[in-house]
């Protein structure tokens, strides 16, 4: 399925803004080291903080997304960029298995080496140690065109993290005990690595995993309603019910059910706004497919018109010239009708001609195509069929008409047949199989005659 235009756009400037996004935020917290500002630090006072070193890795990583866009992305900055994320990232990894020292965490952080709580108080958490890897591979691939996919895996895997360090976020404020194995990751922290996530995910929309979301097509409208939503609310659900908790709002059994209910209710809303997207769909290309229907089919009897015709012996035409395929062509034309239109009005003709497509309808196969040519003048293709059998199929139709129970007075036909030559033009061919037609009107009507 092409992408969707709008969408594209739209994708490519939520990259731009998330690679601003993360790299403002990262300097305003170095600003908070700075300045010794609780608040910039940890965005909650008491809480985790952004460490210098995080809030470097990031703001690189910012840079990285941002120079890896535009009209002329500048992949090699980007590429080198993305590399020293990677490597800050594996060297925090280094120090957390092996328990030496880089001295990465001491190198901006005033606090030094000593341990707090168990912990060196400048070393940033396994999570985002891991995340900064993860971008920074991102990165590198998304510079290359075969680790596209790759790119995509590495920042979805970030998307998780992010979201995990947000949703377990809500658990550690005012709660005494360690929520999780890991160190705590700093709310902004958390923030900026989905967000980066997310941004390298839109960089590239019209590729890899992203293709279905950037697409023009009724699975792309899906996947951007309900994506996103899926991804977010189950996390949001779970703070909120958290922070009812930790304020002894409700009792941890109405705070269980509400989430349970809450949990429905969202998956009952996502699933009432897919189906009510689909349905507005699902019509629009019904709509259009009726008015496609109606520009090709004659009103009054339900046949292909002049114009559905011309589509069918071009398209004939072609497989006669290129496959050697024989196909042959009715001109149905009905007697004296004048005559009946005067002696039982314009209604009662109307209903002749009704007649007439009906039973042209009913005496074809599959893949013939009957269609009203004009006034009271029909055509036939019967594609595969040379003149000698088109004259049979003429024949029989000329009898079953004959043999209709006819209101007012028996209605007869004249037919002329012609079996297409090769490089024949479609105009010339219509033009051989009106000259039968006529023949057959000058020989007395009521008959068949092939052009031959
Ligand atoms: P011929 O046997 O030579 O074909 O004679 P004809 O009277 O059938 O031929 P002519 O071309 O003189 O007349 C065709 C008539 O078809 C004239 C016109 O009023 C009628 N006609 C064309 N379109 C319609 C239609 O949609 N409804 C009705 N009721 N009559 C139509
Ligand atoms: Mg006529
Ligand atoms: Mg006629």
């Amino acid at each position: 399925m092409p992408p969707n235009p709008r969408v594209l756009r739209g994708l490519r400037r939520f990259a731009r803004a998330a690679g601003v996004f993360a790299v403002v935020v990262p300097l305003v917290v170095l600003l908070g080291w700075a300045i010794g500002n609780e608040t910039l630090k940890s965005l909650v006072p008491g809480q985790a903080t952004m460490k210098i070193n995080t809030a470097i890795g990031l703001a690189l990583c910012g840079l990285a997304l941002l120079a890896c866009q535009g009209r002329q992305p500048r992949f090699p900055l980007s590429g080198l960029l993305s590399l020293a994320v990677l490597l800050l990232g594996l060297a925090i990894g280094f120090e957390f298995a092996t328990g030496v020292s880089l001295g990465i965490d001491t190198l901006f952080h005033p606090d030094g080496q000593a341990l707090v709580r168990g912990r060196i108080p400048g070393r940033m958490s396994e999570l985002t140690a891991t995340s900064l890897v993860l971008l920074g591979v991102c990165g590198l691939a998304v510079c290359s065109e075969r680790g596209r996919t790759l790119a995509q895996a590495a920042a979805l895997l970030v998307v998780l993290i992010g979201l995990y360090a947000m949703s377990t976020f809500g658990y550690q404020v005012g709660s005494r005990t360690q929520v999780t194995p890991f160190f705590p990751v700093a709310i902004h922290t958390a923030m900026v690595l989905l967000v980066l996530s997310l941004g390298w995910l839109a960089a590239r929309p019209e590729e890899g995993l992203m293709r279905v979301l950037s697409a023009d097509s009724l699975g792309g409208a899906l996947a951007r309603r309900a994506l996103l939503p899926s991804l977010l609310i189950p996390s949001l659900l779970s703070f909120l019910a958290q922070r009812l908790l930790s304020h002894e709002l409700l009792s941890p059994q109405a705070t269980l059910t509400l989430l349970a209910v809450a949990s429905g209710s969202v998956v009952a809303w996502l699933v009432w706004s897919v189906s009510t997207l689909m349905d507005r769909i699902e019509g629009e290309r019904r709509m259009v497919r009726s008015l496609r229907e109606d520009a090709n089919t004659d009103p009054l009897t339900r046949l292909g018109n002049r114009r559905a015709f011309q589509a069918a012996i071009d398209g004939l035409a072609r497989q006669r010239r290129e496959e050697d395929r024989a196909f042959s062509l009715l001109m149905i034309d009905v007697d004296r009708f004048k005559a009946y239109n005067d002696s039982h009005g314009h209604p009662a003709g109307d209903e002749v001609l009704r007649l007439v497509g009906r039973a042209l309808q009913a005496a074809l196969r599959p893949g013939d195509v009957a269609a009203r040519y004009g006034g009271e003048e029909f055509t036939v293709l019967l594609p595969g069929i040379d003149g000698e059998r088109a004259l049979r199929v003429a024949e029989r139709i000329r009898q079953d008409l004959e043999q209709t129970a006819w209101p007012y007075e028996p209605v007869t036909v004249s037919i002329g047949a012609a079996q297409a030559a090769r490089d024949e033009a479609p105009d010339h061919l219509v033009a051989r199989a009106d000259a039968a037609l006529y023949q057959a009107k000058r020989d007395g009507r009521n008959r068949v005659v092939l052009d031959a």
